[in-house]
């Protein structure tokens, strides 16, 4: 699994106004870590860094230590697995979605695949399991289980890195704290970045990385950080 880093991270959208000023932290292999702050703070634009949306103005953003600047856009979709908040989905079946990004054949082939992912057991719960139509940008399901066929297309493919940003913050708490639950058990021992707005989400992280307006105010556990509260 690689770890990743950012390096005296210089970067704004406009010209005029810098967004991101030097920020640097790493995330160990393996490692789970959470990113908190206020609205604004500069979060999403980490998650739009590593995924080269955007490049830095200064500074590097690194995939065990390579520049990923310097690695071509198909490894990096490949090495980064991305889970956003509001996922839009094929007007197709469950299945379709969660295994259309396999590099399969047929349609029999691309479902199989998603059986693969079935460690969603809201799946067995749907009537029609897999073959659940999902409806136009899956609007026939509710958004919880929205969120999990999302996480499921990302998870079949395997990527080292899990990139979530806000992936549960749409949800209500109890359907948020089931899906928490199966991707603490599914990200174990898989370099994730998890980026949140609520304390309550990330306690299982090994670090929480605290922005405030485009630099790193605090990190520690979520232990700590509540003590320093
Ligand atoms: P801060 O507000 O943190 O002092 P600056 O705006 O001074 O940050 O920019 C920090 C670095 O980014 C400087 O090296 C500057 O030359 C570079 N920089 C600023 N704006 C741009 C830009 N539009 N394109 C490329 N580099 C830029
Ligand atoms: P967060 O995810 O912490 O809420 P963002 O990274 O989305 O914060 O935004 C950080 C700052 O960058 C905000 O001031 C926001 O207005 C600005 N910003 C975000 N996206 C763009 C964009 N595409 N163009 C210009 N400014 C942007």
């Amino acid at each position: 699994r690689p770890s990743v880093a950012f390096e005296n991270v210089v970067f704004g959208y406009e010209l005029d106004r810098t967004i991101l000023h030097g920020l640097s932290f790493e995330v160990p292999a393996g490692a789970q870590v959470a990113i908190v702050g206020p609205s604004g703070a500069g979060k999403s634009t980490i998650a739009r860094l590593l995924f080269r949306f955007y490049d830095p103005w200064s500074g590097r953003v690194t995939i065990d230590g390579q520049d990923i600047a310097r690695v071509t856009q198909a490894s990096l979709r490949a090495a980064i697995g991305i889970v956003p908040q509001d996922s839009v989905l094929f007007n197709d079946t469950i299945g379709y979605n969660i295994g259309y990004g396999r590099d399969r054949a047929t349609r029999e082939e691309i479902v199989a695949a998603a059986r693969d992912a079935a460690i969603w057991s809201f799946i067995d719960r749907l009537p029609d399991g897999l073959e659940t139509e999902v409806g136009e940008r899956g609007l026939k399901l509710s958004g919880g289980e929205k969120q999990r066929v999302a996480i499921a297309r990302t998870l079949v493919k395997d990527p080292p890195i899990l990139l979530l940003d806000e992936a549960t913050s749409a949800l209500d708490s109890r359907t948020e704290q089931d899906i928490l639950a199966t991707l603490h058990r599914v990200s174990a021992n898989r370099t994730s970045i998890s980026i949140a707005h609520r304390l309550s989400t990330i306690a299982d992280a090994d670090e929480i990385l605290v922005m405030d307006q485009g630099r790193l105010a605090e990190r520690g556990s979520h232990a700590a950080l509540l003590r320093a509260d």
